[in-house]
């Protein structure tokens, strides 16, 4: 039986001639060694949103979060699914052409790892709704819950847990709103 080949849906949505977004291969696994890994992409489209991307079954399952995240656990931040990207689109950067799907510019704004703060694992969570993270990145710290409150179309929540980085007071979209590697703004990535 051949294998589901989990992003079908990314590449038939691009075209790589005309794009600089990464074709990627799904990973066989997530190395027991290395701690799998979740980013933030600030992506500057038809509407400014933030991609919410985790590491799972060897692609990064991935989100677009309107409002981006926060610090506030009393805020429900909207996450509508997109497409798995390939592991290798953690750390593009870059400008997607006039005319090509998600046009305008990517900065990644933040990346890091995380741990599964619950007792199943990731792929059945997904599978459930129910997922609740302990990122480490460079500026997202603690625990995150991401759950599904509704289908067609399907609509997820993403949500600080209430724990010592929990921050009411803190707009971090605001305060640090350029990317984690290059230091830029979109608009500098743009230009
Ligand atoms: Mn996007």
């Amino acid at each position: 039986m051949k294998k589901k080949d989990l992003l079908d849906k990314y590449r038939k949505k691009r075209d790589f001639k005309k794009t600089p977004e990464p074709s990627g291969k799904p990973r066989r696994t997530t190395e027991r060694s290395r701690q799998p890994m979740f980013v933030i992409q600030k992506h500057d489209a038809t509407r400014l949103h933030y991609d919410f991307r985790i590491e799972a079954e060897g692609v990064l399952k991935s989100w677009a979060v309107p409002k981006g995240p926060s610090t506030n656990p009393q805020d429900k931040r909207l996450a509508m699914p997109t497409e798995d990207h390939p592991m290798s689109y953690g750390r593009f950067e870059g400008v997607i052409p006039e005319g090509n799907y998600g046009a305008g510019p990517v900065i990644v704004w933040d990346i890091g790892t995380y741990r599964n703060l619950s007792d199943v694992p990731i792929e059945e969570g997904l599978r459930n709704g129910r997922v609740k993270i302990w990122l480490n990145g460079k500026k997202l710290k603690g625990g995150y819950a991401l759950a599904r409150t509704g289908m067609r179309p399907e609509k997820w929540l993403l949500i600080k847990l209430r724990d010592e980085q929990a921050d009411a007071k803190r707009d971090i979209t605001k305060t640090k709103p350029n990317s984690v590697l290059s230091g830029k703004s979109v608009a500098e990535i743009a230009a």
